[in-house]
């Protein structure tokens, strides 16, 4: 399979898989997609469904990366990282499927777990690697859990300070080792900025071998198109419907765009819903026609925090550029602080059900949208027991796993809003 660029109409420019990987964003600032979408065959995954997450998983890769990577090998890796549950639950009059059961509690161990994991199999260990990720909280945890200890890839990991939960910042800065998080002064586009701009810099990149782990790159992006392909299984046994709408908490889209890849690859769903806090620069797109991306505000659901996200591009090259299309395809909604707050404290006194504030963005969207479908769970509340406790009163038990990262010293260092120092930094690491 070749990887062409969004912005490569005429397919003039392939690339491989493992170029298309390290380079992470286009050398035309576009984003990497493959040549052709490969159709699933929905009875083999059916059936493959009834087996495991991972023998479902395994078989949807393959189309993908069967040419790179031997079917076996691929077969056996996706094992070992997909060695938990992902339970379709029902919740009040909806359901959800819950994605938040990985090393690191949230949907993200998905792509950043299957990346870390295929980076290690595609080679060319023989010269270091570095995977530079901007993070808005949970990226940041996935990627350092997913790359930990992979020889010849350093990871270096810019968030920003004071702005991601206390766990979220202890999940990245309590591994050590070949994991390194730098606080930057900034909110999180400008992380992001200073990650495209360093990978922009082409002399920059000429003298060093960087990549990233942002949920732009292609092997974050395509595996996660797989749990949708559970979730539908999942939810026609449970529910007995067809055409189910999936409502997808959203911030950089990378999930809502692997949702309609998925689709593209033969699944029939009935849509999607955008479901933003409130920053709404997607659903307001869809209301008006007018795509006006602009510097994100801060809310509960900050890992939703994006004012300009990167995989609106992906989604508008998956419609073919047309923007009625897509605006045909989803459908918004915004909500806002004080609803995430009433849904959180709505869904545990009507149902004893805790819900962390992403996924109370998705049900407050699933109950509005009111079609038969579900929604995606992105992360788990233990890791915002600081926005759940004082709006339910309820304590939210930490799981042991987590319980134990947060007594270990938290070590990271201060970075800049500052191209200069970011690339002396990633050049010494
Ligand atoms: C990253 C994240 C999202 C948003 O996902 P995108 O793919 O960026 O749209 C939603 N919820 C949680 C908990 C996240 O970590």
């Amino acid at each position: 399979m070749k990887y062409y660029s969004t912005r490569d109409k005429a397919h003039a420019r392939p690339c491989s898989l493992r170029e298309a990987v390290e380079a992470g964003l286009a050398p035309d600032g576009g984003l990497f997609v493959p040549e052709r979408i490969p159709q699933a065959d929905m009875a083999v995954a059916e059936r493959l469904a009834g087996e495991s997450y991972a023998a479902l998983a395994g078989y949807l890769a393959a189309l993908f990366f069967g040419e790179d990577i031997d079917a076996g090998i691929l077969q056996r890796e996706i094992g070992r990282i997909y060695d938990f549950q992902v339970p379709l639950r029902p919740v009040g009059s909806r359901y959800t499927l819950e994605l938040f059961h990985g090393p690191t509690f949230a949907f993200k161990d998905f792509g950043a777990g299957f990346m870390g994991r295929m980076v290690g199999l595609l080679g060319g260990a023989d010269e270091k690697l570095v995977i530079l990720t901007a993070t808005s909280g949970d990226t940041g945890s996935a990627v350092a859990h997913g790359f930990y200890n992979v020889p010849g890839v350093e990871v270096v990991l810019l968030y920003p300070e004071g702005k991601i939960s206390r766990l979220q910042e202890c999940q990245m800065t309590a591994l050590g080792g070949n994991i390194h998080p730098l606080r930057v002064g900034g909110t999180f586009d400008d992380c992001q900025r200073l990650v495209k701009e360093l990978f922009a810099d082409s002399s920059f990149r000429a003298a060093h071998r960087v990549s990233s782990a942002n949920s732009i790159n292609l092997l974050r992006w395509i595996p996660q198109a797989f749990y949708y392909f559970y979730g539908y299984f999942r939810w026609r046994q449970a529910a007995g419907g067809e055409s189910p709408v999936v409502v997808v908490p959203s911030g950089n889209y990378g999930n809502l765009s692997a949702g309609m890849l998925a689709r593209r690859m033969g699944l029939p769903l009935g849509g999607f819903v955008a479901a933003s806090n409130a920053n709404d620069v997607v659903p307001e797109f869809l209301r008006t026609g007018d795509y006006r991306p602009r510097p994100s505000v801060r809310t509960l659901a900050n890992a939703m925090d994006v004012g300009a996200p990167s995989n609106f591009e992906r989604m508008m090259w998956l419609c073919g550029g047309d923007a009625d299309a897509l605006r045909g395809e989803l459908l918004g909604f915004r909500c806002d602080d004080a609803m995430i707050r009433r849904t959180i404290d709505g869904l545990y006194r009507n149902y004893g059900y805790l819900s962390d504030p992403h996924s109370a963005v998705g049900y407050a969207a699933s109950v509005a949208c009111g079609r038969p479908g579900f929604y995606l769970s992105t992360a788990h509340p233990a890791k915002f027991g600081e926005v759940i406790s004082p709006v339910t009163g309820a304590k939210v038990p930490l799981p042991p796993r987590l319980a134990e990262l947060v007594k270990r010293p938290r070590v990271s260092e201060p970075m800049a809003v500052d191209l200069g120092a970011l690339e002396e930094y990633v050049a010494g690491v």
